[in-house]
């Protein structure tokens, strides 16, 4: 009689385990949508980043996924206040450019008040080089890649975050970069330098993904992406994919916790 009365708690808590388990990662899925967001997508800039190829990569996924987008090519549509103010997400691939005052403060705008920023590689990590508000915001700025396009490893340090769940280290055949960044980003993967072209970062583990916020605006950054081509690389558009429907939720979701100093108290 004990033995099957044991039985019958294994054989439902176990089911109960199931069940919870199931349905918390159906509402991991299910939370993290681009369906009826709105979300603008701004492309140029240096034209070595392929800013027509992955605005042709990403413009499609993101309608696929059933939001609304809104493309353009010209940095003004930032200070269309009407438009940002219908926003849940801007995605930029935009290198080396110049930004007005007042097209830097359209978006910085919207972001503090809560749309979303995601970017990758050049398009938001090498933007405007002038432009400290917006190196604030993003949390990044590109300044090497020594060799130029080298294989190196990424690794997934964080994987608990949605946004690297379940993934494995991988590498690139890219330019692998080195970037001066906030020390108080949520960094979700990491590269390690070796001393081949650069002696003195032999060693030197440099943020490849991260998050952040800026006022109430979720910011998401891959520094994968040189090229169309790198996000052949499954990881590598599965990250900026990711990122893109996390960045997307600011307004929908409560702010994580992103501050994790690495110099201690
Ligand atoms: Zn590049």
């Amino acid at each position: 009689m004990m033995l099957i009365d044991k039985k019958i708690i294994f054989y439902f808590s176990l089911l109960l385990m199931t069940t919870t388990i199931s349905s918390s990662l159906m509402a991991q899925q299910s939370d993290h949508s681009l369906k009826g967001k709105k979300v603008l997508f701004v492309y140029g800039g240096w034209e070595g980043h392929d800013p027509v190829p992955t605005r042709d990569i990403f413009v499609p996924w993101i309608r696929s996924e059933g939001a609304e987008v809104v493309v353009s090519d010209n940095l003004d549509v930032y200070t269309d206040s009407t438009l940002m103010n219908s926003l849940d997400l801007v995605v930029q691939i935009w290198t080396m450019g110049t930004i007005t005052g007042k097209q830097e403060e359209g978006l910085l705008t919207a972001v503090k008040r809560g749309v979303g920023l995601a970017g990758w590689h050049g398009g938001i990590g090498d933007a405007f080089r002038n432009n400290t508000e917006f190196q604030f915001m993003v949390g990044g700025q590109w300044v090497a890649h020594p060799g130029g396009v080298i294989r190196y490893d990424v690794n997934i340090t964080d994987h608990e975050d949605k946004i690297t769940k379940g993934l494995k280290d991988f590498y690139m055949n890219s330019e692998q970069y080195y970037l001066h960044v906030d020390p108080n980003l949520k960094v979700l993967a990491t590269t390690t330098f070796s001393g081949d072209h650069a002696p003195w970062i032999d060693g030197a583990v440099i943020p490849v993904v991260w998050k952040k916020m800026y006022g109430k605006g979720r910011v998401f950054y891959s520094s994968l992406g040189h090229v169309a081509k790198d996000f052949e690389v499954p990881e590598a558009l599965e990250i900026m994919q990711r990122g893109i429907r996390w960045a997307a939720m600011s307004l929908h979701e409560a702010p994580e916790k992103w501050i994790q100093p690495v110099y201690g108290r």
